[in-house]
């Protein structure tokens, strides 16, 4: 049996196929034990008629070798097509994205000199659980889907991940102030875990002001953990604030399965002239090697990488006169890497990677929450055209019978009735709740039922119901603003 780590890899469109060779090359160069099987993936196969840009023979090759180094793809214009990355992520519950956004003052241009933080963004959860719903004319909704094992399996990993790098603090941004349930579980579930790693700082900061601190002093963050929707758009920001979008590679992680790319996307337009930078996806694989357990290979990889930097040997895309010495094509920037494995840098800082293996991030949730669950009232949404909410309230109140009661309407998460103000605004759907209207607050199925009944009857037109649960006696879902 051969001693290689099998992988799959897809060269891509645009200058994907430049730069996996050159990353292939150096790799070889710097004695990466692989055993490469190809797949095709992207424009070609968009352009057959498979609207995930991926065959299921593709698919099976990835599930049988686990790793998976990807070149960035051409996404056809118009509509149809899904998002090969998204689909990937989701088939092989690839739920941590790490990007590592590093400055290289004074070799490539960046406001930020001693940036090095490291974004460990939720991938599979949040508004990208792809649930949405058009309700009624003038009402959309995304539902933001937040698991307990889904926030455990990523700060887990963002703390094994600062532990493992020798990094010292891990900071978590959530909006908790404005979704107490959602991004409230995020941070609970940071807080519950990280006094299981005493050696690192941790801190939570409310995702806009923690977003401003980045881009004004992003020197101060370390390992930074994120919901899916911020960690989608601070990484970016902060690629783009260590001035390095095009060097940024980033690792897709699975309890099964990894992928791992360059940030930025097929560039079609250089396509083909030598001219593509390959460091992005060489980086990309850099974390790959660690991931399989060839950390010393990487180390050799990254630090010729980073003795290349220092040389001044850069493509067009960081070249800077004055700064470089070298204007380089891509296969001159592969070849001057390669030639610079062993070496270390001067200036910048090397790196050094721990041996040591990825502790293994429980699938499911390590503790399910064991509290008391009781049906405490329902929310029937009802369609009707904006109007006087004493109109609703009136077409709704007859359904209050049978230990139910009304308690409040709201539109658009306003509390709207009893007792409207003039000024609040309401669309055309409108969230009657019901609660008991005994002593017992528990209510039954059965009541529920029997209410959706009586609202029909009274010609409400119902588009959606949500239960209310109290969780130990605390309430497992949001008051309207204002009640
Ligand atoms: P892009 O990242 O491809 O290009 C943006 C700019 O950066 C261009 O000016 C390009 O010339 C330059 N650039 C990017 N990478 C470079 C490199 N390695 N070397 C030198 N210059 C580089 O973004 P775009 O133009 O918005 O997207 C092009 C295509 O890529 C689209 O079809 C998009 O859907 C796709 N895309 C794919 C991925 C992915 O596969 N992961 C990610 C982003 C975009």
């Amino acid at each position: 049996m051969s001693a290689n780590t099998p992988i799959t890899v897809a060269k891509g469109d645009g200058i994907g196929p430049e730069i996996m060779e050159a990353t292939l090359h150096i790799l070889r160069e710097a004695g990466a034990l692989l055993d490469t099987e190809e797949i095709e993936i992207g424009e070609r196969v968009y352009r057959r008629g498979n609207s995930a840009g991926m065959e299921k023979s593709s698919l099976d090759t990835l599930i049988r070798n686990r790793v998976f180094l990807k070149a960035p793809i051409t996404t056809p214009q118009g509509g149809g097509f899904r998002s090969l990355n998204v689909t990937t992520r989701k088939l092989l519950g690839l739920y941590a994205n790490v990007r590592p956004c590093v400055a290289y003052d004074p070799y490539v241009r960046t406001k930020h000199p001693g940036m090095d933080v490291v974004i460990v963004r939720e991938n599979e959860e949040d508004l990208y659980a792809g649930i949405e719903y058009q309700h009624t004319p003038d009402q959309a909704q995304c539902l933001k889907i937040i698991t307990r094992g889904g926030c455990q399996r990523i700060v887990r990993y963002a703390f094994e991940y600062a532990r493992r790098n020798g990094r010292r603090k891990v900071s978590c941004f959530t909006k908790d102030n404005i979704m107490k349930l959602t991004d409230g579980l995020f941070r609970r579930v940071f807080e519950e875990i990280g006094p299981e790693y005493p050696d690192l700082e941790r801190e939570h900061l409310i995702v806009d002001i923690g977003a401003a601190k980045l881009a004004d002093t992003p020197e101060v963050f370390d390992v930074i953990v994120m919901p899916n929707l911020y960690g989608d758009i601070l990484s970016d920001v902060a690629a783009q604030l260590a001035g390095s979008v095009g060097l940024a590679g980033s690792a897709n992680i699975g309890t099964e399965y990894a992928m791992f790319e360059a940030i930025h996307g097929s560039a079609p337009r250089r396509a083909g002239q030598n001219l593509a930078n390959p460091s992005g996806l060489l980086l990309g694989s850099v974390m790959m090697l660690v991931h399989i357990g060839q950390s010393e290979v990487a180390e050799r990889v990254h630090n010729a990488w980073l003795r290349t930097m220092e040389d001044g040997i850069h493509t067009y895309d960081i070249f800077k006169e004055g700064i470089s010495q070298e204007k380089a094509g891509t296969r001159e920037f592969t070849q001057a890497i390669a030639a610079r494995l062993g070496l270390l840098p001067q200036r910048l800082k090397p790196v050094h990677y721990y041996a040591a293996p990825t502790r293994t991030v429980p699938p499911h949730a390590e503790t399910a929450s064991s509290g008391r669950r009781e049906l405490v009232g329902v929310d029937i949404f009802v369609h009707h055209a904006p109007a006087d909410p004493n109109i609703v309230g009136r077409l709704m109140e007859p359904v209050s019978s049978d230990g139910l009661k009304l308690v409040m309407i709201s539109s658009r998460g306003t509390k709207v009735y009893p007792d409207p103000l003039p000024h609040t605004i309401v669309c055309d759907s409108w969230r009657c709740r019901f609660q008991s209207s005994t002593d017992n607050p528990v209510i039954t199925l059965k009541q529920v039922v029997a209410a959706l009944g009586r609202a029909v009857e009274a010609g409400a037109e119902i588009h959606k119901t949500e239960f209310l649960y109290n969780y130990d006696g605390r309430a497992g879902y949001s008051l309207g603003q204002g009640q």
